[in-house]
């Protein structure tokens, strides 16, 4: 370890004969690490914001026919209803998979629920 003299780099008092990797007088450094290790973000009797989670509901649909539109399919419902559903541009999805969906704006529109494998079982 290496000595040397030097200024404290927050209050300036002089520091003789310190360590070279030492910044600050030992108040300093004390002041410093007591703001490091309290939650400064969030001052006490804040709580951080937590966003409300919006209830999903999610319906399972069948699909039943692809559309000429390549990010559009056709989905039926257990009760015999029909709708959309939106999907990503080469979204692998097929006839006959058995998929979650969740309704968005729009008439009968629908975005996919979850993530499924190549052959339509829902894995996540
Ligand atoms: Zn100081």
């Amino acid at each position: 370890m290496r000595y040397c003299d030097k200024l404290c780099m927050d209050c300036g008092i002089a520091m003789k004969n310190v360590a070279v990797s030492r910044k600050r007088c030992p108040e300093c450094a004390a002041v410093r690490q007591a703001y490091r290790s309290s939650n400064h973000r969030y001052p006490k009797g804040k709580e951080p914001k937590v966003k409300p989670e919006k209830p999903v509901v999610e319906f399972r649909a069948k699909i039943y026919k692809m559309a000429m539109n390549p990010a559009l399919r056709f989905i039926e419902f257990e009760d015999g209803a029909k709708g959309f559903l939106r999907v990503k541009l080469g979204h692998p999805c097929k006839v006959g998979w058995e998929v979650d969906v969740v309704p968005v704006e729009g008439p009968d529109l629908y975005h996919l629920a979850g993530r499924y494998n190549r052959w339509g079982v829902r894995c996540a």
